[in-house]
């Protein structure tokens, strides 16, 4: 803590302003909001309480525990992983760095399943990690729900969002379809897409710290979505849908392997941005 911190006596609002002011030299674009919530999760208070007390003593623990987060962050290590939270369509998931953290864009690839779900169908995600595209649809569908993952470190942090949310699922440790038995009415992914010769060029929060099998789709970022499609359609019903996330340049790709594979009504679906984000196809 500087001089100045030392010397007076530190509110929840000193305390927030020195943290904004850290973290936005450090060049975090969000330093506002990390701020904040570092801070909230330093005192154990969410954001009604600190307006209320912001004025208020902030206590000795508080302040160092804060001080450790905020050097945390300032090494790029993503807000979720120092809270082991992170919110995506409507709920909080617990997120390890054995897991990717849940992205706004992913939200798509939910929505666009519940337009296709229909009660008691049996659903199959891959690459499930923390479990958040899964356990999103089985919140708001009945549905069988099976995830799997190839790291059995991911499956425990899914399982663990399970319990939280108090769903069903069954979970199996599986290079993509390998221990795979039985068909689906759907199969959902978010699979790892990016282009292995442009994973030094993410954000250092996402290439130092999040899994890099969650992100590396090897050549193009095409190896895995290539793999998917082509073994997809012996692991679903006639007519079944395969929903896939995918990169912003690959919808004509995918488009075209969905094709090859005897996909019909195949579909690129765009997200907020305007940017291709989920391939979706019905088994023939
Ligand atoms: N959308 C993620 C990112 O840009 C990548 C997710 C993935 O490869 N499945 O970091």
């Amino acid at each position: 803590m500087n001089k100045v911190m030392k010397e007076q006596e530190y509110t929840l609002e000193s305390l927030y302003r020195y943290g904004r002011d850290v973290l936005s030299s450090c060049g975090i674009m969000e330093a506002d909001t990390d701020a904040h919530i570092l801070l909230e999760y330093a005192a154990q208070i969410d954001r009604s309480s600190y307006y209320l007390h912001m004025y208020d003593p902030a206590g000795k623990k508080t302040a160092e525990m804060y001080i450790k987060l905020l050097n945390r962050r300032a090494e790029r290590e993503p807000v979720q992983y120092i809270t082991g939270e992170a919110y995506f369509y409507g709920h909080t998931f617990l997120v390890t760095p054995d897991v990717l953290i849940p992205r706004q864009d992913t939200e798509i690839l939910v929505a666009e399943a519940e337009k296709r779900l229909c009660p008691g169908m049996r659903v199959l995600d891959l690459c499930t990690g923390s479990g958040c595209v899964l356990l999103s649809i089985l919140n708001s569908h009945h549905a069988e729900g099976i995830g799997s993952d190839i790291s059995p470190a991911a499956l425990a942090v899914a399982m663990q969002n399970q319990k939280r949310l108090g769903l069903q699922a069954e979970w199996i440790e599986s290079d993509l379809f390998t221990r795979i038995s039985g068909v689906f009415d759907m199969i959902v992914s978010n699979p790892p897409y990016i282009a292995a010769d442009v994973l030094g060029e993410l954000q250092p929060e996402v290439i130092g710290h999040e899994p890099v099998t969650a992100l590396d789709g090897g050549l193009k970022g095409l190896e895995i979505i290539k793999r998917i499609i082509r073994e997809a359609p012996a692991f679903l019903k006639k007519d079944g849908w395969l929903l896939l996330e995918i990169g912003f340049d690959q919808g004509d790709a995918v488009k075209r392997l969905l094709a090859e594979q005897g996909f019909k009504e195949t579909v690129i679906i765009k997200d907020l941005e305007h940017r291709e984000r989920v391939a979706a196809g019905r088994r023939s």
